[in-house]
């Protein structure tokens, strides 16, 4: 979380640092704040709340230079106030500094420099590393790199950071472990950032910088990466493949409703080159190529959080249906810490939109570090767990803005589909007639997703029923208990109504109490091996009050007559008709979130890349 941008080359600064912080809002925006060197003058000028504020802000101040960074928050130490707001000066105002992550050990070290005659404004934790830099280059009468190599050693945490001097106008030094950070290559220009997305229009040459790495960014001169003793890295220069019309909005009123209307498209690109028709084949080259390693695997554990947990969950029915491997499913977060069993026969997948998940690519390292193979299944092009695992493949959805995910779930599991299908090929253990229908079905998607999309209108007249709702319940059984889990979190993240999904009979051991007639029951009730029981379940709602809400395939008249209102999807078998049902839930959040007037794209306390623990 947090979004962080550097610029320095000949053009004015500002503009592009404010243009950056837009890009990379979604990753927190409690506050946002700019450091210019220009002249003799280090110009900081910050401001709790979005970044729109600080440019109203910024309209009567000086914001000439051509070397600067800025900042959007996402907060772990200290309230979202001015103060607190990056960029943090160093005691004497020399240097500046904006941070990505978590300094763990912040405490002992602010102790010492207190002791040391240093004091603090802010609450956070990063005032702590910026003056602990200039502590030690005035103690040791050192460079400013050295200092901050030094220095870096004795932070505990993760960290993404830009620091500039105002006594050294040509220079940004960026450092990183475990938070992501770019370099965009421009004609006498260098561009930082957290993420490509700010450097795009630029530019599309790129490198991204490891753990433990140093970018020094001196204007006019190579780009060099060293470590933190000072030995220099070599770095590849990568091509960015994304564009700039990915990037906005167009003519939708939100990007979570692009992205929604996306889905035909994303799955086309997530499925070109991999599903091949005329051969009725599908290969997933990364598992393809390692498929004795999967094969020979005792089990599959697949580790995610959030949205990408619930499509592990439908990876997890997938893989052990067609391939007949058993597979765990695990949150990134409790993985880590709780000390799992892990053999060096295991093949653990981590899946992560952003690629920079810190506790999934804690788990990613844990996992190696017992021998385990790792696959990853990732969107972002060139993050980090990508870079850290043994092979994997890209679910090639495009950049995801909206906070709330919506094509990379739908992308992840057309990802682990093909996954399942390529490895049940390899072991002999999904009959061909399966194996043809599933593949024909992958490649039906774009316009089965279309087909569901034509609900749009009608949903957006059944959501003002529910805008005033305070709980819902979403069901569903087999590949759509996932699929009820990833519905209610849509709406909790966007319109603030407390949702729970279960698996549809499990209503019976608890949230069957809640429901009265006050408490709409959303069902996925598709015509699937346990529709039948679905519909018991429905009926089991409506004799108690309760009002159903029905996601029915196309022509189905049982469920018609007793659910309260239905919303008819195409029919496919599983998984495709798993990806289609979700569609119906995504525009019922985003609907009800509007009709709420809720900030959709940036839903308050969330922020897209969990880049801390
Ligand atoms: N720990 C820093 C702060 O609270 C940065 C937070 C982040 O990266 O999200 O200001």
């Amino acid at each position: 979380m947090c979004g962080i941008v550097g610029y320095v080359g000949f053009r004015e600064a500002y503009p592009v640092l404010v243009k950056g912080l837009h890009r990379l809002e979604y990753r927190g925006y409690d506050s946002a704040g700019v450091a210019l060197v220009n002249g003799n003058a280090l110009n900081i000028y910050k401001t709790k709340g979005k970044v729109s504020r600080l440019e109203r802000f910024a309209e009567t101040q000086n914001v000439g230079g051509n070397i600067g960074i800025a900042h959007t928050r996402w907060a772990t130490h200290g309230e979202p106030n001015d103060v607190n707001a990056h960029p943090h000066c160093s005691e004497s105002g020399t240097l500046a500094i904006i941070h990505n992550g978590i300094v763990e050990n912040y405490a002992v070290l602010k102790a010492a420099l207190v002791e040391n005659g240093y004091t603090f404004r802010s609450c956070t934790d990063t005032e702590v590393m910026v003056q602990l830099i200039e502590y030690v280059r005035s103690s040791n009468g050192c460079t400013l790199l050295e200092a901050l190599q030094i220095a870096l050693r004795q932070v505990v945490g993760a960290y993404a950071i830009a620091l500039i001097d105002k006594n050294d106008p040509d220079r940004i030094l960026a450092a990183r472990r475990s938070s992501p950070l770019v370099v965009g290559l421009g004609n006498d220009e260098y561009f930082l950032a957290s993420d490509a997305t700010p450097i795009v229009e630029y530019t599309d040459k790129v490198v991204y910088i490891d753990d433990g790495e140093i970018a020094v960014i001196d204007r006019g001169k190579p780009l060099r990466v060293v470590n933190f003793d000072n030995v220099e890295s070599t770095f590849d220069v990568r091509r960015l493949e994304m564009s700039i019309c990915q990037l906005e909005k167009g003519s939708y009123p939100h990007f979570m409703l692009k992205e929604i209307f996306e889905q035909p498209s994303t799955i086309r690109d997530c499925i070109r080159g991999r599903i091949n028709i005329e051969a009725d084949r599908v290969t997933l080259s990364g598992a393809f190529d390692n498929r004795e390693r999967f094969l020979a695997a005792q089990r599959i554990v697949i580790v995610a959080c959030g949205t990408s947990w619930h499509a592990a969950l439908i990876g997890e029915y997938l893989i052990e249906e067609m391939c007949r491997i058993p597979v765990e499913v695990e949150y990134a977060s409790e993985f880590r810490y709780r000390n799992p069993v892990i053999h060096n026969s295991d093949v653990v997948i981590d899946l992560s939109q952003s690629g920079e998940t810190a506790d999934t690519l804690a788990a990613v390292e844990l996992a190696k570090s017992k021998g385990a193979f790792i696959f990853g299944v990732c969107n972002a092009v060139g993050s980090s767990i990508p870079r850290a695992t043994d092979s994997g493949a890209y679910i090639h959805v495009g950049p995801e803005i909206g906070v709330a995910s919506t094509k990379a779930f739908t992308g992840q599991v057309t990802v682990l589909a093909m996954l399942a299908l390529t490895l049940a090929r390899e072991k002999g253990s999904i009959d061909r007639e399966q194996y043809i229908a599933t593949i024909r079905h992958l490649v039906q998607l774009p316009q089965l997703i279309e087909g569901a999309l034509k609900l749009d209108g009608q949903i957006r007249e059944l959501s003002k029923i529910f805008t005033y709702a305070r709980n819902f319940l979403y069901l569903g059984r087999g590949y759509n208990y996932p699929v009820a889990l990833e519905g209610a979190l849509k709406l909790k993240e966007i319109s603030y109504i407390h949702a729970e999904g279960y698996p549809a009979a499990e209503m019976k051991h608890g949230p069957i109490a809640l429901i009265d007639n006050e408490m709409p029951i959303i069902v996925i009730a598709t015509a699937d091996s346990l529709y039948d029981k679905t519909v018991s379940n429905i009926e089991e709602i409506k004799a108690r009050g309760g009002r159903v809400v029905a996601i029915v395939s196309e022509g189905d008249t049982v469920v018609r007559g007793i659910a309260d209102y239905v919303l008819e999807v195409p029919q496919a078998p599983e998984p495709a008709s798993c990806i289609v049902s979700t569609i119906p839930l995504q525009l019922l959040a985003y609907y009800i979130a509007v009709n709420k007037g809720r900030n959709v794209d940036q839903p308050r306390n969330l922020a897209k890349s969990v880049t801390v623990e």
